[in-house]
């Protein structure tokens, strides 16, 4: 399969090729049409798969499509991650896109100062990257400011394994999502 293919815009096919990404991985193929498609999903693929493209690039869709309409009303998307390390990987990546799309991209995890994040996120962000115990103590500053997630979200889970506990996590979050694993 091609990025065209997937239904992969022009912009962000600029940007794919600049940081010699040429063709979609195993993972990519399978998973971004169907999240396209506005699907949930879960995606089992070993390290170095390229799982975060996966999720990325569907995502800058829906923030394209999204962010006329909902102007200045804050973060479009979501993106939860177990480890600070991950985090910060994730948010590398993104900004390969995010600057030229016009995306703002925070990074927001436990460790380090909160009021540094809190400043970039009054800012304003279209993309919130977090660890989880730092997205709670935000949403407790923030309460007034975010508002509640909406139901009709569409949420993928990527991850090398998926144990029992995530299996449990997943019904619950998930809304009839497929599977895909290579
Ligand atoms: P990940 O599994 O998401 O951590 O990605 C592993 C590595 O593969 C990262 O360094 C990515 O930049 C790279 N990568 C992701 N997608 C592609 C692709 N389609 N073509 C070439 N490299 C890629």
């Amino acid at each position: 399969k091609t990025w065209v293919q997937c239904g992969i815009s022009m912009k962000i096919l600029s940007s794919l090729k600049k940081h010699g990404y040429e063709k979609p991985t195993p993972i990519q193929a399978q998973a971004i049409p169907a999240i396209m498609n506005g699907r949930d999903l879960i995606g089992i693929a070993k390290t170095g798969s390229g799982k975060t493209i996966a999720f990325l690039l569907p995502m800058f869709r829906h923030i394209m499509d999204q962010r006329s309409l909902e102007e200045g009303e804050g973060p479009i998307a979501v993106i939860m991650t177990p480890t600070r390390e991950l985090a910060l990987q994730i948010t590398k990546e993104c900004k390969k896109f995010s600057k030229t799309l016009g995306f703002r991209v925070v990074c927001v995890y436990g460790g380090t100062g909160i009021s540094e994040q809190i400043a970039e996120l009054k800012r304003g962000a279209e993309i919130i990257v977090c660890t989880p115990g730092r997205m709670i103590d935000m949403l407790a500053i923030f309460i007034y400011l975010f508002y509640n997630i909406r139901p009709d979200r569409q949420t993928v889970m990527f991850s090398a394994t998926f144990p029992r506990a995530m299996e449990a996590l997943a019904r619950r979050i998930l809304n009839k999502p497929i599977e895909v694993q290579v």
